[in-house]
């Protein structure tokens, strides 16, 4: 049951092994073996020990529930600090569930982000199109913030449509992403300029 986890304990990514349960031969010896609980749906639990610090976690199948919850990924050093913060909020957010917050935190990111670089206008609908004037963001990408936007917008006011679990997971993905293209990558592609002396 190969199982990678940001461990809550030690803030790593490693794997999980299943903690072995000690249990008593025919004979009476003492043996181990790999301890795995069946509950009434079907679904195998176990605790797996994480290979780094090896403490443990409560695992649902492979790794469908973790309890602790696992942390979210790391953000990219390349990425502003202050627009970094949004986005390991919105990851912390989702990762306890809390979908209107994750989404609304993404679209805080996305207009953040727009400001970063220089947008004027004022709201989030110009500052979206400003950046794609400016050539810092191509159209297609300017469509991936809109769909943050909205559904950041249905997450932070009332009587809006509700926002569910994929909403803010999607969202989440699009508000990195943006931060990849406009930040990361041009990092990237700096560093290795850099490096050929250009
Ligand atoms: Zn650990």
């Amino acid at each position: 049951m190969p199982v990678s986890i940001y461990c809550p304990h030690c803030l790593r990514y490693t794997s999980l092994n299943v903690a072995p349960a000690e249990y008593r031969d025919h004979r009476g010896d003492s043996k181990y073996t790999a301890a795995l609980w069946q509950g009434n749906d079907g679904w195998k639990w176990w605790i797996g020990i994480c290979n780094s610090c090896h403490n443990p976690v409560l695992v649902r199948g492979e790794g469908q529930q973790i309890y602790p919850s696992p942390l979210p990924s790391p953000t990219d050093p390349a990425i502003p600090q202050e627009l970094a913060k949004d986005l390991n909020e919105a990851k912390l957010c989702l990762s306890v569930g809390c979908y209107r917050a994750c989404a609304a935190m993404a679209r805080r990111c996305i207009q953040n982000a727009c400001l970063e670089k220089g947008a004027k206008e004022g709201d989030l609908v110009k500052q979206i199109c400003e950046l794609t004037r400016l050539g810092t963001i191509t159209k297609d990408i300017e469509e991936w913030a809109t769909v943050v936007r909205w559904v950041g917008n249905d997450a932070a006011h009332p009587g809006k449509d509700p926002v569910a679990k994929e909403d803010a997971e999607d969202c989440l993905k699009l508000a990195e992403q943006f931060l990849y293209v406009i930040y990361v990558t041009p990092s990237i592609a700096k560093a290795r300029k850099a490096a050929r002396g250009k």
